[in-house]
């Protein structure tokens, strides 16, 4: 009798949960940025708040750390993430089939807007002596891991310096928050880092160490930023780090936000109308998106726009 009770009770639940409206599954949207203290981080961390605030029934945006510009290229390329960040530069040399992927063009890379602008640096800890690129000779130097965008950069400058890292200095490969500590640490005398400004990155071993920065604007760095569409010569204005009070003349590239051709039109189309909708949110979110404007944030795009994208770019008449 008892046991007939709960399977009629059993019954009714398995019934009423059969009949009961299913909640639609929302769509995972993996977002890549860089190291945990940099500015990627941020860009894909607030717009996939914006996202989940204002579209979060239908989407579920997840902002992941990772390597950098180079490795959120090739994890779109093979369909690990949906979105991620990467550098002018690198988005150039990844359609194109040069640098990292020197006869392997990434034909799959699409673009969807530009954000902010970040400055090739080489900051040193005072004290090494480290005041033009030759100094850092015999030093132990960061140049980036294998997969972000500054290691391409810094290889640049080398070069253009005349420096060879297999001989003149020693050459380190670490994640931009193990060479902000390493700095502190006195395991490294300098790092370069390619960032938007201001950045935790850079303002955190500030406080712990005094720093200085290096001029990157030889005419070489001159010659290669005239040749090239995606660079342009830029300063850092003086006192936006603790000790560096002067500006500094270096170079800059556009952090842009990437996709892949197979992520759907309609999620390349909700991602972009939602945070063009929201773009006071995403200016507030972050100091260094304060003068995000849509003219620029549709320029500097080096692979094909995302045709989700561009509907929506067409809707609003801005193409
Ligand atoms: N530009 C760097 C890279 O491409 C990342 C900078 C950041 O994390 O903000 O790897």
């Amino acid at each position: 009798m008892f046991g007939k009770k709960i399977f009629i009770a059993l019954a009714v639940i398995v019934c009423l949960a059969m009949s009961a409206p299913q909640a639609k599954a929302k769509q995972d949207i993996l977002f890549g940025g860089a190291s945990i203290v940099g500015v990627y981080y941020q860009v894909a961390l607030q717009l996939s708040n914006i996202m989940n605030k204002y579209e979060g029934d239908k989407y579920n945006f997840i902002g992941r750390p990772t390597g950098g510009s180079v490795f959120n290229i090739n994890a779109l390329e093979r369909g690990a993430f949906d979105f991620g960040v990467a550098q002018s530069d690198r988005n150039w040399q990844a359609y194109n089939g040069s640098a990292d992927w020197d006869g392997k063009p990434v034909e799959s890379l699409r673009s969807l807007f530009s954000m902010h602008p970040e400055t090739v640096m080489l900051v040193a800890r005072k004290d090494a002596g480290i005041n033009k690129v030759e100094d850092i000779k015999g030093k132990r130097v960061n140049i980036g891991n294998p997969g972000s965008g500054q290691r391409g950069n810094a290889t640049d400058v080398l070069r253009i310096y005349g420096i060879d890292p297999d001989k003149d200095f020693r050459a380190e490969g670490l994640q931009h928050h193990e060479a902000a500590r390493a700095l502190v640490d006195r395991n490294i005398d300098a790092f370069f880092y390619t960032i938007g400004n201001p950045s935790a990155a850079i303002e955190e071993p500030a406080t712990s160490v005094d720093i200085n920065m290096v001029h990157l604007n030889s005419p070489g760095i001159q010659e290669m930023v005239e040749e090239r569409p995606y660079y342009i010569m830029t300063r850092i204005p003086g006192g936006m780090y603790r000790g560096v009070n002067e500006d500094i003349e270096t170079y800059a590239v556009t952090a842009t936000v990437v996709t892949n051709e197979n992520v759907s039109d309609e999620v390349a189309y909700d991602f972009v109308k939602t945070i063009f909708e929201n773009l006071d949110e995403v200016r507030a979110s972050h100091a260094a998106f304060r003068n995000l404007n849509v003219e620029e944030m549709l320029q500097g795009l080096s692979a094909p726009l995302h045709p989700g994208a561009e509907k929506y770019y067409k809707e609003q008449g801005w193409m």
